[in-house]
């Protein structure tokens, strides 16, 4: 069926923004929704020639268009405001292009409003610092300080999974530290992005400051590489951050990349819970979360315990269209994406893996599913599933446990389940990961806190307040007395 809309009815005015213009001819990327092929909206398709417009116009603004920072505050708040109250039409969108249930996308455009308000809150990290020159001799009679100035054009490229929220992690900091942004969105899910921009716009953001294009490969290539960009932000899988970074060659890099983050639970865990959190973080957007629950490590002596509520919770998951309120667990992403999972469970399953529970696909959808028994060497175990799998692992040995967490190249995040403070200080110095969670699994974040990974999980931290200190930099002044 085509039910395509006008994208004015979604409150977007175009199909992409460049150089303070709305695009609205040549729209002739269709954007489905993944669950049924349905047609949503076209976007434009940007080519170099709309990447090197989109660079000249946000230069152009940073150069001509005053914006102070209790202006960039007081837009931002407005943002928030607006975001608030349209947030039923947001939720919306972000649930029509994306994998998202309505209930995951209204909590969406809730963290995407949050993450703004703390991105306005932030101001005052710019304000930097006085300089102790009267600690050396040197330094008498000089007076220095140094205030954070913006790095000049951000290029920002983020993922399919969180398309609004995750958009605002990028442009809150970048626009509050004064830098203008230009957004490559995946092609999958750029109107929510397209709809931030829309609100900020709203707001009073001058109109030259943003530009959002979804381009090719050889525009995205052209962006990041163009030397007119001072940073590139960029959040999605390691093998495409890989490609950026030698294209993006020696400048700033921030990137937050993938996870097969691990959950351990101890014999003095609190296992209902432990349980519950498992079900929850490994199955939420159907898996797609770069925090999402892979790889469980249970003491042997609570496996079977464990294993059954996991199984029997899951098994009572609704799998099914988004748009149906009793949906537990919507659609993947695509087609493909669920039947490059299902290879991979299928592949765990002929080395000796166990179906518990799900493992049955129709279309983009995948029941859940929990393995058991799973080969050491199994790919759901070292690489990224970024699907609705999860593996229980019995452990004999604490340390044991732990040293497997760490045997991948991935370091997000991790969750311990203990009663022991000693055990969990013990595993919170060992874990080779971004954030160690006690009693909580790995699918928690607050958007404020520094949040990234180790190893290949990502290069620097994002979160608002250290992205707004990684997209500025310090400017010492030093007056001398004559
Ligand atoms: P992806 O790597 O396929 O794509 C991410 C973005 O990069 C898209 O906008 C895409 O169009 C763009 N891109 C691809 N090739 C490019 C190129 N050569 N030049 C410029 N841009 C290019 O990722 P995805 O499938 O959209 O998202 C899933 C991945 O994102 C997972 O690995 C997940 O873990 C990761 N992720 C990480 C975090 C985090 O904060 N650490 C958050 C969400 C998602």
């Amino acid at each position: 069926a085509d039910r395509e809309l006008d994208l004015s009815t979604l409150g977007i005015p175009g199909g992409g923004y460049v150089d303070c213009e709305w695009i609205t001819a040549d729209l002739s990327l269709p954007v489905t929704d993944p669950e049924d092929d349905t047609l949503i909206a076209h976007v434009h398709l940007g080519d170099t020639a709309d990447m090197d417009r989109a660079l000249d116009g946000v230069e152009r603004s940073l150069r001509d268009d005053a914006w102070e920072l209790w202006e960039r505050r007081e837009t931002l708040e407005r943002a928030v405001a607006l975001i608030r109250a349209e947030s039923s039409r947001l939720a919306r969108i972000i649930s029509a292009e994306g994998s998202k249930t309505i209930a995951e996308a209204t909590g969406e455009a809730a963290r995407t409003a949050e993450t703004i308000r703390l991105a306005a809150g932030s101001a005052q990290l710019l304000e930097g610092e006085t300089l102790a020159l009267a600690d050396t001799p040197r330094g008498r009679g000089r007076l220095g300080w140094n205030r954070r100035t913006p790095l000049g054009v951000i290029a920002a490229i983020t993922p399919f999974n969180d398309p609004m929220n995750l958009v605002a992690h990028k442009v809150g900091p970048a626009l509050i530290a004064g830098n203008a942004v230009v957004l490559k969105p995946s092609r999958a899910t750029p109107l929510s992005a397209l709809a931030l921009l829309e609100i900020l716009l709203r707001a009073g953001m001058p109109s030259g400051r943003m530009a959002v294009l979804v381009s090719d490969r050889e525009a995205g290539t052209a962006l990041v590489s163009d030397p007119r960009v001072a940073a590139v932000s960029f959040t999605g899988g390691p093998a495409t951050g890989e490609v950026i970074a030698r294209s993006a060659g020696a400048r700033k890099i921030l990137m937050e990349l993938g996870g097969n983050n691990a959950v351990v639970v101890c014999d003095d865990a609190d296992v209902e819970a432990a349980a519950a959190g498992i079900v929850d973080g490994a199955f939420g957007v159907a898996g797609q979360n770069c925090l999402s629950v892979q790889r469980v490590y249970v003491h042997e002596s609570r496996y079977e315990q464990l294993v059954q509520l996991v199984v029997d919770a899951t098994s009572k998951l609704v799998t099914g269209s988004k748009h149906d309120a009793a949906t537990d667990v919507g659609p993947l992403i695509s087609e493909q994406e669920a039947r490059r999972v299902e290879e991979w469970v299928d592949a765990a399953v002929a080395d000796g893996a166990r179906v518990a529970t799900g493992g049955v696909r129709r279309g983009p959808f995948l029941e859940p599913t929990v393995l058991l028994e799973v080969p050491a060497s199994a790919k759901v175990l070292h690489e990224e599933v970024f699907g609705p799998v999860v593996s229980i692992v019995p452990f004999a040995d604490l340390d044991d446990a732990l040293a497997r967490v760490d045997d991948t190249q991935y370091g997000l995040q991790a969750g311990v389940f203990t009663a022991s403070l000693q055990t969990a200080m013990h595993a919170a110095d060992r874990l080779h990961v971004g954030t160690v969670l006690i009693n909580e699994t790995s699918d928690f974040r607050i958007d404020s806190m520094p949040f990234g990974g180790s190893k290949r999980s990502g290069i620097g931290r994002e979160g608002v307040a250290s992205a707004v200190l990684e997209l500025s930099e310090p400017k010492n002044v030093i007056v001398s007395r004559l």
